[in-house]
């Protein structure tokens, strides 16, 4: 009976003991997998932990890199090759001047890495910082020297006042716009020889005439009497005339009380306006 028994139970036990094995089996496995899971993702979260502390630390690199006074230089110096040599101006120290003057610290922040490409740029209130070659040009135009006092009109960011601050004794310079003048104010306090005003410059500044240039930023649509009544005889005065898409550069020199024009190229600047906002 027992044997019976035995021989009936018999046989169901190593079916028993199987299936424990392959549950065992399955246990194991599956023990195994979640190690070999467990251990990939440890590997993932270390490798990508490392790989995106990677990226983040290079662009930090990259950013600390970019925003580098050598990384301007670099700019500021391709500028002047690319597009100022290129165009053909060649006086030494006007190319130095604008290899010196740092224009991204006259643009709004969120532009600086802008500062040096081949275009004006806003700098609030609807107006524009002049193109880099344009404030070449028209720098290099009046012939600057050490003894010269100039006149500027339209101080802007007040870039184009500190690149000829660099070229004579002292520039006086006129913005309307009261916020722009008080910002330029500001960024040229690290220019001893520039002077700025809030007022209307297509009156000129009668006070310290009559200058030796002048140097008009903001296009009226005919030449200013008043300025140039206060430029010097033999004196120069750099402006853009004309109505809004339809402008000249010219430049006037006074020879024996009489004015001398010449063309030199188009340009699009912001109108000349009065107090009123009124185009002259
Ligand atoms: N020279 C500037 C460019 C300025 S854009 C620079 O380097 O950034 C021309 C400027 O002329 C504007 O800021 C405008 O407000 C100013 N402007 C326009 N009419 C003016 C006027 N009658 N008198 C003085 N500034 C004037």
């Amino acid at each position: 009976m027992r044997r019976r028994l035995c021989s009936f139970v018999g046989p169901a036990i190593p079916e028993i003991k199987t299936k424990h094995r392959d549950l065992n089996y399955i246990n194991n496995m599956m023990v195994n997998i979640n190690r070999y899971v467990r251990g990939w993702n440890t590997a993932f979260v270390v490798w990508g932990g490392s790989y995106i502390f990677c990226i983040a630390f290079s662009a930090l690199l990259c950013n600390a890199e970019m925003y580098s006074e050598e990384y301007y230089t670099k700019l500021r110096n391709r500028m002047v090759s690319e597009q100022i040599i290129a165009r053909g101006v060649g006086d030494e120290g006007v190319l130095n001047a604008m290899r010196t003057v740092k224009r991204h610290l006259f643009v709004p922040e969120n532009l600086h890495d802008r500062a040096y490409e081949d275009t004006p740029l806003p700098i609030g209130f609807g107006q524009t910082i002049s193109q880099p070659y344009i404030v070449a040009l028209m720098t290099e135009t009046l012939k600057l020297d050490r003894s010269m006092k100039v006149l500027e009109i339209g101080t802007g960011s007040g870039y184009q006042a500190a690149v000829a601050s660099m070229l004579c004794r002292h520039v006086y310079s006129i913005e309307i716009i009261e916020s722009l003048g008080k910002e330029a104010q500001k960024r040229l306090s690290a220019y001893p020889n520039v002077t700025v005003r809030i007022g209307d410059g297509y009156k000129g500044w009668k006070e310290h005439a009559p200058f030796d240039a002048i140097i008009v930023t903001c296009a009226p649509t005919h030449i200013p009497a008043p300025l140039v009544e206060q430029l010097k005889e033999g004196g120069k005065m750099v402006i853009p005339v004309g109505e809004m898409g339809n402008q000249e550069l010219v430049l006037l020199t006074k020879k024996e009380g009489s004015i001398v024009q010449e063309s030199i190229i188009p340009v699009r600047f912001v109108p000349m306006i009065d107090s009123t906002g009124t185009t002259y």
